[in-house]
């Protein structure tokens, strides 16, 4: 069986920089499953679907296609259009929560994250991948830092994106995405019985990618 390795916790916590740099050191896969749900989320908004018509959204996902490049451009494709730089907007960050509690959009998700997982040796972030995406993944970190650290990581990385965008608002935008994360019905965002657990608030990026390529015997 290939190597997968699951990263799952809430917004902010690093995810997607470590799973990228393991990835890269490792020579593996690495599939980004927040961008899917980001992706269903502006399509809605560009089609101006309410992203409280569930119906509605649950239609549209099933005509949509979703392609994650492999390159080390990462690009995001939403039915055949680059959608890499629109899925980060603030808009999208404050709506994708909705859209992704619904089961009709997960199940379209999960589904195409299981294909990709196919494509051979992967490590896949997100909030229900090793709870659900990948039950039987040879590891899985939960990582969490306090919400403080989350938001300025944030704030950062929008900052460089050219965006400047008052720490205060993306930090009560993060906790209300968490807290609709945690508390939904379809797969919340929780702790596999048996991840491990790593506060990353003291470490620095090369520390946690280290600690979890120690974890893996390659
Ligand atoms: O990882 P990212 O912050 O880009 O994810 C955006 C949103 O997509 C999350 O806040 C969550 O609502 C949803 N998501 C999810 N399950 C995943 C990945 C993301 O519900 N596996």
């Amino acid at each position: 069986k290939n190597l997968q390795i699951a990263i799952d916790g809430p917004a902010g916590a690093g995810k997607s920089t470590i799973a990228k740099a393991i990835a890269k050191r490792l020579g593996i896969f690495y599939v980004d499953t927040g961008a899917m749900y980001r992706a269903i989320a502006l399509k809605s908004l560009r089609l101006n679907i309410p992203v409280d018509h569930e119906e509605e959204v649950g239609h549209m996902v099933q005509q949509t296609e979703i392609e994650l490049d492999h390159s080390e451009e990462r690009r995001v494709f939403c039915d055949g259009q680059d959608v890499t730089e629109a899925i980060r907007s603030p808009e999208v960050s404050r709506k994708v929560s909705t859209i992704a509690a619904y089961p009709v959009v997960r199940q379209r998700l999960v589904q195409l994250q299981r294909q990709e997982a196919k494509r051979g040796a992967v490590i896949m972030d997100g909030r229900d991948i090793g709870t659900f995406v990948l039950p039987e993944a040879d590891l899985k970190i939960f990582l969490t830092a306090s919400i403080e650290e989350r938001a300025h990581r944030r704030w950062r990385e929008l900052l460089k994106a050219g965006k400047e965008v008052p720490v205060n608002e993306v930090k009560q935008d993060m906790e209300k995405r968490d807290r609709q994360d945690t508390e939904r019905e379809a797969s919340p965002l929780q702790p596999a019985h048996d991840a491990l657990i790593l506060d990353t608030t003291e470490l620095t990026i090369e520390e946690i990618v280290d600690r979890i390529i120690a974890l893996t015997d390659r």
